[in-house]
């Protein structure tokens, strides 16, 4: 059980990537902003699009690696959509988001711009499909139903965790972890007792 206020968000702080390494994964619909991420998110992401079109299911890059300037311009415009207290469950902190470390991709389905980055993905064929296969391709769901950390739950949302350093860094373990949750944990109170 969590014993923390249910309106406490934790987002875990992550490292950020080099963003001199990163290379293009994808391209905004309207074709102006390219997606960037680390090589070894490049490679399994390919490998797993191949797999989808095999099975007819079209997926696309929505969002990859967010430097903390536009996490920042990203976050402050949440809090003006969904309110200072709760535009924290849809959108992290500058420094404490998963995108700023090239290992995550907000996927979308092809054939369905509608549920770009909304809770209606669950109902396309890239979430279905994502959800049956994409563990195969190292990638896991971030923020599933009622997850612990009080994030909104986001069925676009995937974490590549296919090395020792990816997984390290989303699933801290020793005095790491005591480390990385505590500075996660001061940050989430400064978030909630000044939203
Ligand atoms: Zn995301």
């Amino acid at each position: 059980m969590r014993l923390l206020p249910s309106s406490l968000v934790i987002h875990r702080l992550c490292p950020l990537a080099d963003a001199t390494k990163l290379l293009p994964i994808g391209y905004s619909r309207d074709g102006k902003l390219t997606h960037l991420a680390r090589l070894e998110t490049l490679t399994a992401y390919q490998r797993m699009t191949e797999a989808s079109s095999h099975d007819r299911v079209k997926l696309h890059v929505i969002w990859a690696f967010r430097d903390p300037k536009l996490q920042r311009e990203q976050f402050e415009e949440a809090k003006r959509k969904y309110g200072p207290r709760n535009g924290i469950r849809w959108l992290a902190p500058p420094g404490f988001s998963e995108h700023q470390t090239g290992w995550v991709l907000d996927i979308g389905d092809g054939d369905d711009a509608e549920a770009d980055d909304n809770p209606l993905f669950e109902r396309t064929k890239a979430f279905r499909w994502l959800k049956e296969h994409a563990a195969r391709f190292q990638f896991e769901l971030s923020f599933p139903p009622g997850n612990w950390q009080g994030v909104s739950y986001e069925p676009w949302h995937w974490r590549f965790v296919g090395t020792p350093e990816a997984r390290k860094a989303f699933h801290p373990a020793g005095l790491r972890a005591l480390w990385v949750w505590g500075r996660s944990l001061v940050e989430a109170l400064r978030w909630w007792l000044h939203p």
